[in-house]
C-alpha cells in the first residue's frame, strides 16, 4: 500500500558524500556509521550502496541491527559489544564486537570469541577501557582488529581533541590491533593526524555538516515529501491548528500535508518551516501537529488534494530552525515514511 509520506533518498549524493570523506581520511580506510537503522534512511539501503562504491567497513549499535543487515559480504562491528546474553549471535559470526569494558574483555576470552575490536576511552567518558588498562596487559593476547577510540568534542575547536589524538598515538604498537581509529565526521575535518588506519563517519555521509570545513563537499541526501490531504481558503483574521498560533492577515491559500511531529517533523517547525514545489516555498503556518501539518500555498495556488510537496530539509538549516541536532533530524525520521532510493 502506497504511503502519504516518502522519503526521497539520494543515493548518488551518499556515495558521493562517502567518497569525499574517503579521500580525506587519505591512506586510511573510510567506513561507515549505520547504527539506528543508517541514521533513520534504512540500514540495509545504506550499506548496499556504500558496500557498491567500496565501503568495506560498518558500525552498528547492538547485535540486532547487525542480524537485520543479513549477510552482505562487509565486515560490521557492533559498538555496544556483547552482553551474556549476545553471545549465541556474536558466536554466529554475523559482526565483531567492540569490547567496551573489562568484564566484556573476560566474556570474550573465555568464549574464545576470536576476532574483536577494541574501545579504548580517551577523555569522553562514555565507553572504553582506560589507556593504563591497556598499558597493564589487559589486551593481550586478543586477537584485535580495530582498537578505537572516539572523540568527545570533534565539532568544536577544543583542546581536548588534540589530546585524544595524542592518547590514541601512545597506544601505536602496544597492543596486537592492526588497526587504530579514532574520526567520526567532524574528526576527519580535523586532519590528517586524526585518520589513523580507519575513519568512522556518519552524519556527513547522510548529509550533515558538523565542521564549516565540510559545508562546501557535503551532499545534501533526505528530502521527505508529503502529500497533501486537504486544500483550504483561510479568510482574514481566522486561525489555524492547536492553540490558534497562526492568524490570516489576508486571505490565505492553505494545504493540510500529511506529516507531524511522529513522522520526525518537529514541532520546532512551527511557524518556522517550509515546503517547496518546484521555485515556490511554501511556509508552515501555526502548529505542527502528530500527523498533519499547514502550510501556505499562495505561490502555488494549482495544488490540489493528492498533490505532493517537497519538504525543505537541508540539515544544518533545519536544525537551526527547528532547535533539533542534525543527528536528532535525520533519526527521528518515521518508520510511516515510505524510503525510495532513487
Ligand atoms: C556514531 C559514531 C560514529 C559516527 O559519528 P558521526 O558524528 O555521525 O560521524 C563514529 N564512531 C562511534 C563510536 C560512534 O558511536
Amino acid at each position: 500500500m502506497s504511503a502519504p509520506l516518502r522519503l526521497r533518498l539520494d543515493a548518488a549524493a551518499l556515495t558521493d558524500n562517502w567518497r569525499a570523506l574517503d579521500r580525506m581520511s587519505g591512506a586510511a580506510a573510510c567506513g561507515a556509521a549505520v547504527k539506528a537503522n543508517g541514521y533513520g534512511l534504512g540500514a540495509r539501503g545504506v550499506v548496499e550502496r556504500l558496500a557498491g562504491a567500496g565501503c568495506r567497513d560498518f558500525f552498528v549499535a547492538t547485535w540486532a541491527e547487525a542480524a537485520a543487515l543479513g549477510d552482505l559480504g562487509v565486515g560490521v562491528s557492533v559498538l555496544h559489544g556483547v552482553r551474556e546474553e549476545d553471545m549465541p549471535t556474536a558466536r554466529s559470526g554475523v559482526a565483531r564486537p567492540v569490547l567496551n569494558t573489562v568484564t566484556q574483555i573476560a566474556r570474550w576470552r573465555e568464549a574464545d570469541g576470536g576476532r574483536c575490536d577494541v574501545m579504548v576511552d580517551t577523555g569522553m567518558n562514555r565507553l572504553g577501557i582506560s589507556v593504563e588498562e591497556v598499558g597493564q596487559g589487559l589486551l593481550d593476547g586478543l586477537e584485535i582488529d580495530t582498537l578505537m577510540s572516539h572523540l568527545a568534542c570533534a565539532d568544536e575547536d577544543s583542546p581536548a581533541n588534540a589530546r585524544q589524538c595524542a592518547a590514541l598515538q601512545g597506544l601505536r604498537g602496544r597492543t596486537g590491533a592492526k588497526r587504530l581509529s579514532l574520526a567520526n565526521s567532524a574528526g576527519i575535518a580535523l586532519g590528517a593526524d586524526y585518520a589513523f588506519d580507519l575513519t568512522r563517519p556518519g552524519l556527513a555521509l547522510y548529509g550533515g555538516v558538523p565542521r564549516g570545513e565540510l559545508a562546501g563537499m557535503v551532499r545534501h541526501v533526505v528530502t521527505p515529501e508529503a502529500q497533501i490531504l486537504q486544500r483550504r481558503t483561510l479568510a482574514s483574521g481566522e486561525s489555524i491548528g492547536y492553540n490558534a498560533l497562526y492568524t490570516a492577515t489576508a486571505p490565505t491559500e492553505v494545504a493540510i500535508l500529511n506529516i507531524g511531529y511522529a513522522d520526525g517533523y518537529w514541532r520546532g517547525f512551527s511557524n518556522a518551516g517550509a515546503a517547496r514545489v518546484g521555485d515556490a516555498v511554501l511556509p508552515v503556518l501555526g502548529r505542527v501537529s502528530m500527523d498533519l501539518t499547514a502550510i501556505c500555498v499562495d505561490a502555488a495556488p494549482e495544488l490540489a488534494e493528492g498533490d505532493w510537496v517537497a519538504i525543505d530539509y537541508a540539515l544544518p538549516h533545519a536544525a537551526s530552525l527547528s532547535g533539533m541536532s542534525q543527528y536528532e533530524l535525520l533519526t527521528g525520521l518515521g518508520a510511516r515514511a515510505e524510503r525510495i532510493w532513487a
